[in-house]
């Protein structure tokens, strides 16, 4: 990076530490940033310095939150009845931008991965069984990914929460939206079968 001036050099050496930013993009970003008016800069600063300061866990739904509780939590017009169970913050805002659910959620903060040594005591476990204990929550929707440990993880919750009377779903899988047959791998493909339903 010899021929980058050395200010540019920091910026782009910190942003190709985030994830899916290459030194090409990392590069772009910087040049672009050093074009920028002063005050989108400084703005984008304080805004990147309050993040760890400002962001607290709400200790409802164990997300993310600038306050606590989170504004899902808080909001009066989302069912307290049925719960979504995802594994991150991040997973969260992605069912929330579908605009088809108007629940509440729970955080789990991970999978269970005995390989890397996470157990149920490692994820938000207690605290979900605690709000399932209070809440009259009738439902349940397990939004883990689906991957050997969100499966794992999915079964493992249903065993747990099934003998509390509560209905225990899990989020369909299966050929996306908009795509052909032709190209679907046979794992996504087994699971759209077993997944049909009825129209
Ligand atoms: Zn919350």
């Amino acid at each position: 990076m010899a021929t980058v001036p050395a200010p540019l050099a920091r910026v782009i050496q910190e942003l190709t530490k985030l994830p899916g930013i290459g030194e090409k993009t990392a590069t772009r970003l910087a040049f672009h940033l050093s074009r920028t008016e002063r005050r989108d800069v400084e703005a984008l600063a304080a805004a990147l310095a309050a993040l760890r300061d400002d962001l607290r866990i709400c200790s409802q739904c164990c997300a993310l939150a600038g306050s606590d509780p989170c504004d899902l939590c808080a909001d009066p017009q989302r069912g307290a009845d049925v719960l979504c169970i995802v594994e991150e913050s991040a997973d969260l805002a992605a069912v929330e931008r579908s605009g088809g659910f108007r629940g509440r959620y729970h955080v789990l903060g991970g999978t269970l991965s005995p390989l890397d040594g996470i157990g149920p005591d490692d994820l938000n476990v207690t605290p979900l069984l605690r709000r399932l204990g209070q809440n009259g929550v009738r439902e349940v929707i397990i939004a883990t990914n689906p991957t050997t440990e969100g499966e794992a993880t999915a079964l493992y919750l249903a065993r747990l929460i099934k003998p509390l009377g509560v209905r225990v779903t899990r989020i369909a899988t299966g050929v996306p939206v908009g795509s052909d047959l032709e190209y679907a791998d046979e794992v996504t493909m087994h699971k759209a079968m077993e997944g049909r339903r009825e129209i």
